[in-house]
């Protein structure tokens, strides 16, 4: 597995594409444990990233990443907007000098971004939170060596869907207590989105 700097631009194209696709869905499920704004959130931050990295010529993966950490920490807001941009600025850091991304790299720079989630949310696994579905991947990329784009997918939504029957400790879905318990955590579905999305450029669909 390589992937390109064209790579990085799909990735984050096809992000916003699913994002925009889900908006509503998105928005239900912060409205059922939180306050229903999270699909109104990422689809702009989203919507940034996406014009500002069409508009550029980069020639390295970790510079895409890094303009993308940078627009969403400025653009999503709430508690995800400092979280996902912290997650991409890490991995950006962890890519820096690669001019292609391997398996290796890719690894790192998710267990670098879960590290970065880790410190900035002050939040652990199995809180109910998106840092579960990156911490399963991170996981996954580590002891995985069959990257079928379906595989990273089907990983993606498992983690998604194990956040259904998890009581939320962290955030504002903390404040429902047991209430929480049967619903998907609306920053691990909109992180779903962004591996889905990366499973398909694996794939190598651009
Ligand atoms: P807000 O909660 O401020 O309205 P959003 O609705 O955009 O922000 O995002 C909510 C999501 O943020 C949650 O579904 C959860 O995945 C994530 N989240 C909230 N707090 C934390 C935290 N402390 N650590 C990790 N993720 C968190
Ligand atoms: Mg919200």
């Amino acid at each position: 597995m390589e992937l390109t700097v064209q790579d990085a631009v799909a990735w984050i194209k096809k992000s916003n594409e699913k994002i925009q696709a889900n908006k509503d869905y998105l928005t239900d499920l912060d409205q059922t444990i939180g306050d229903g704004d999270h699909g109104i959130n990422m689809a702009r931050g989203f919507h940034e990233t996406a014009e500002k990295i069409a508009g550029q010529d980069y020639t390295s993966y970790a510079d895409v990443l890094k303009d993308t950490a940078m627009t969403l920490m400025s653009k999503v807001g709430g508690a995800s907007g400092p979280l996902f941009g912290t997650a991409f600025l890490k991995m950006s850091q962890a890519l820096q000098g690669s001019d292609a991304v391997d398996h290796q790299t890719l690894t790192s720079g998710l267990e670098e971004a879960v590290n970065g989630i880790k410190q900035r949310g002050k939040a652990t696994e199995g809180e109910k939170t998106l840092l579960d579905v990156w911490s399963r991947m991170a996981d996954f990329f580590s002891h995985e060596t069959d990257f079928a784009g379906e595989k990273v997918a089907e990983e993606a939504k498992s983690a998604m869907e194990q956040t259904k029957d998890m009581m939320a400790t962290k955030g504002r879905a903390a404040y429902f207590k047991e209430r929480s318990i049967g619903h998907i955590d609306p920053g691990s579905a909109s992180s779903f989105y962004i591996f889905e999305a990366l499973a398909e450029v694996i794939e190598g669909g651009t």
